[in-house]
């Protein structure tokens, strides 16, 4: 005779990039140890790997993990973490004053994907000429961790060549997928630096993971000779940006 099956229960959240619902279920048992193996391994890919399958056992519907922007993958992980371990964060920090331990916690519901008001996805080049941009993804990180032997800036390059959606002009859109690697190659060398540096902004001010918390140091410190004791006092405002600040 079978064991009896657990119900798990369902939580839905919505999408930054699309404002799209979706349903999901916390990580179990079997899904931590997953990624505790590849934490432990401590091999960059072997962590994206586990989110990633971790995330596609844990949400319900047809969706595209690949396709999906970074903060989109950042931000549900962070709710599947959330419903299974406890929606709030303990995290540790050394004062810098009077270098006692200096916890801070706070919930997973506040943290937010920010938006930039300056962000765009589309880009004039100039007058008639412009670029629409896409995010980066899953399938794009994978593409640039298998390509050795390339330079850090090649890799900046690359990634910028494939976050690149369309072109356009005055007259009509030329789609990346209808045009080579070399074409496109081309196209972003004869562009200026200004130019680029329009393009860069696109990544510079892309929504990201993002908290802000006030340190209060509450620790009693010795008063000097006959003084009293008294609280450290020190404070400070800091943001936690990325899904590894949340679990440092
Ligand atoms: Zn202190």
């Amino acid at each position: 005779m079978g064991l009896p099956k657990i119900v798990v229960p369902e939580y839905s959240l919505i999408l930054p990039s699309t404002g799209e619902e979706i349903k999901y279920r916390p990580f179990l048992i079997k899904e931590e140890k997953i990624l505790l193996i590849a934490m432990e391994s401590e091999d960059e890919k072997q962590i994206m790997d586990a989110t990633k399958n971790v995330i596609k056992n844990c949400i319900f519907g047809d969706i595209n993990i690949d396709e999906m922007p970074t903060f989109d993958i950042e931000y549900i992980f962070l709710w599947l973490r959330g419903k299974a371990k406890g929606e709030e964060i303990n995290l540790k920090y050394k004062c810098p004053q009077c270098e006692n331990e200096l916890p801070v916690s706070f919930n997973i519901e506040d943290i937010k994907v920010k938006k930039n008001e300056e962000h765009s996805n589309k880009i004039n080049i100039n007058e008639n000429l412009g670029v629409v941009m896409k995010y980066p993804n899953m399938s794009l990180q994978v593409k640039i961790d298998n390509m050795k032997d390339i330079s850090d800036i090649d890799k900046i390059f690359k990634t910028v060549l494939l976050c690149i959606d369309y072109i356009y002009d005055a007259e009509k859109t030329y789609s990346t997928k209808d045009h080579t690697a070399a074409e496109m190659e081309e196209f972003l060398e004869s562009l200026t630096d200004d130019q680029f540096q329009k393009i860069s902004k696109f990544f510079e001010t892309m929504p990201k993971l993002k908290h802000e918390v006030k340190l209060e140091c509450k620790n009693k410190v010795k008063g000097e000779g006959k003084k009293k004791d008294k609280e450290c006092g020190y404070k400070e405002d800091m943001t936690l940006e990325g899904l590894q600040s949340f679990f440092a």
